[in-house]
């Protein structure tokens, strides 16, 4: 059994205001270890279910925050960018289920840790189809092209809760109750990360049972649409071909998720500048 972690820091044990998440500043130091500990904890709790190949995806910033001498030595750790599959690096047909630590909500959600998607100064808000969705959801739908169900997340109540609303009944560790976009009242890491560990084990246990919702498919071909901050990023986005534009939001059709997730990528990026 093969599962991959693909994860985050926002929604990390602790974790509440951008100087955690922000290489370079002092803070980020301490919760990258954490972000480390949040993982390992998932590690555990998947292997002693029975899963016996486990791949880390790092995906935060520039997917170079855990820390690789203290993380679990039986996992696998995808680490820097740009790489093929971003947040999901190591997904493939041979993964057996898909485990988001430390997510976040979608950009505008309230109560909710460092809410956004995919970057805070750009995207307002993202359609797969007529699907409102975040980070979550463009991960798990590449992960359901190649027919691979997420089966757990971690993070605050409200991004565990958009999770399940969007994927079903899945497995869910809330690590902290967020009041606000930088204000949450948070478990320590011995209680959060024993959480993270028992809800893994459930979750593999469950794989095992059969018990998961269905991979998340989405239908195609996939229109995605992108709802910039301003009309410059729109300008900038919409140099790649074969894009519509309506105001703020750019949109283009894809025949598979793996490249609607490409254009997405490649969006963001030049609507950043
Ligand atoms: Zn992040």
């Amino acid at each position: 059994m093969k599962i991959l972690i693909a994860t985050d820091m926002e929604g990390i044990t602790g974790v509440t205001t951008w100087d955690h998440v922000t290489p370079g500043h002092a803070e980020y130091t301490r919760f990258r270890r954490l972000m480390t500990q949040d993982v390992n904890a998932a590690i555990r709790g998947a292997m002693d279910a029975g899963a016996d190949e486990i791949i880390i995806a790092d995906g935060h910033w520039n997917g170079s925050n855990i820390l690789v001498e203290e993380l679990d030595s039986r996992a696998r750790l995808n680490t820097g960018s740009p790489s093929p599959f971003s947040m999901m690096q190591g997904i493939d047909e041979s993964v057996d289920g898909v485990m988001f630590v430390g997510y976040h909500a979608r950009n505008g959600t309230p109560h909710a840790i460092l809410d956004h998607t995919w970057s805070s100064k750009t995207v307002a808000n993202v359609w797969l189809n007529d699907i409102l969705t975040g980070e979550y959801g463009l991960n798990a739908a590449v992960a359901g092209q190649f027919g691979v169900p997420v089966i757990m997340v971690s993070g605050d109540q409200t991004a565990c809760a958009q999770v399940t609303e969007l994927l079903g009944d899945i497995e869910m560790a809330v690590v902290k109750q967020a009041t606000g976009r930088f204000a949450a009242e948070c478990l320590t890491p011995q209680t959060s990360q024993e959480l993270i560990c028992t809800t893994a084990m459930r979750a593999v246990e469950r794989l095992v049972q059969g018990d998961t919702p269905d991979p998340f498919v989405i239908e195609i071909p996939v229109r995605v649409t992108v709802e910039f901050f301003t009309s410059d990023m729109a300008d900038r986005a919409t140099r790649i071909p074969f894009t519509e534009r309506d105001g703020t939001r750019v949109s283009f059709a894809a025949q598979d998720m793996a490249s609607a997730y490409s254009g997405f990528r490649a969006m963001v990026m030049l609507a950043i500048g």
